[in-house]
């Protein structure tokens, strides 16, 4: 049975609160992912999890929220970002909004790096507005069980974004969005620069705006494997 809040009504919510006040929040990210990866991988990545684990679980699953904070992917055309100081009001108002209907439980699954401080400063702000808030942060490229695997199949050409991981994934959960997408050879690219850059000075060190990953690699095999072990660990860890 999907635990998609969109797919709900308002009194299914209401009884749901009843007994259980605890919600996922898939967020991600609408940004370039090198020439062979798609736009959406970091929601799409985090919303396919999240939904799982919500129906493993029985617990609700929030909409996604595709838009995050992406300023320095934005010399690539596509990438839609927030400002980070509006990326820190949307997560704190979006808690602050379940919180009123009485959720007090609220447990997010991130796809992109870039999210990590703003929602983790997000997260202190609603603490400050609600001391009894349990809030949690699963950045699912994070979790020991999927750097284990990325380490063992791909080795450092995994890389930090456009990442062999998360372009597995997505190929195992939108195989029909990669058909039209060619395959490429790939060179290294520059080791990892000071951060933070700019969205030209980016451009300029990672000119097809992957960072040190080859997608070569990526297949929907190990996305299947890989979307496994961040359910069952996400699971086990919420348990
Ligand atoms: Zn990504």
């Amino acid at each position: 049975m999907s635990m998609n809040l969109q797919e709900k009504t308002w009194p299914q919510i209401e009884d749901y609160l009843k007994t259980k006040k605890h919600i996922l929040i898939p967020v991600g990210s609408t940004e370039q992912h090198g020439p062979t990866g798609l736009i959406g991988i970091d929601y799409l990545s985090a919303w396919e999890i999240a939904k799982a684990v919500g129906e493993k679980t029985k617990t609700l699953v929030a909409p996604p929220l595709c838009f995050g904070m992406a300023v320095h992917h934005m010399a690539f055309p596509g990438t839609i970002t927030f400002s980070p100081l509006t990326y820190i009001q949307v997560i704190t108002e979006i808690i602050q909004s379940l919180g009123r209907h009485g959720f007090n439980k609220f447990t997010f699954i991130n796809g992109h790096g870039g999210n990590i401080a703003p929602l983790t400063t997000a997260f202190c702000q609603a603490k400050q507005h609600n001391e009894t808030y349990d809030i949690n942060l699963f950045n699912w490229w994070h979790l020991p069980e999927v750097t284990a695997y990325e380490a063992e199949h791909f080795g450092k050409e995994n890389g930090f974004h456009a990442t062999c991981g998360e372009i597995s994934v997505t190929m195992f959960t939108h195989p029909e969005a990669y058909k039209d997408i060619p395959a490429m050879d790939f060179k290294p690219t520059q080791e990892r620069p000071h951060w933070p850059m700019s969205p030209q000075e980016f451009r300029e060190v990672f000119p097809d705006g992957r960072m040190g990953s080859n997608p070569r690699l990526s297949s929907p095999k190990h996305g299947e494997m890989l979307f496994n072990l961040a359910v069952d660990s996400i699971c086990h860890k919420m348990e």
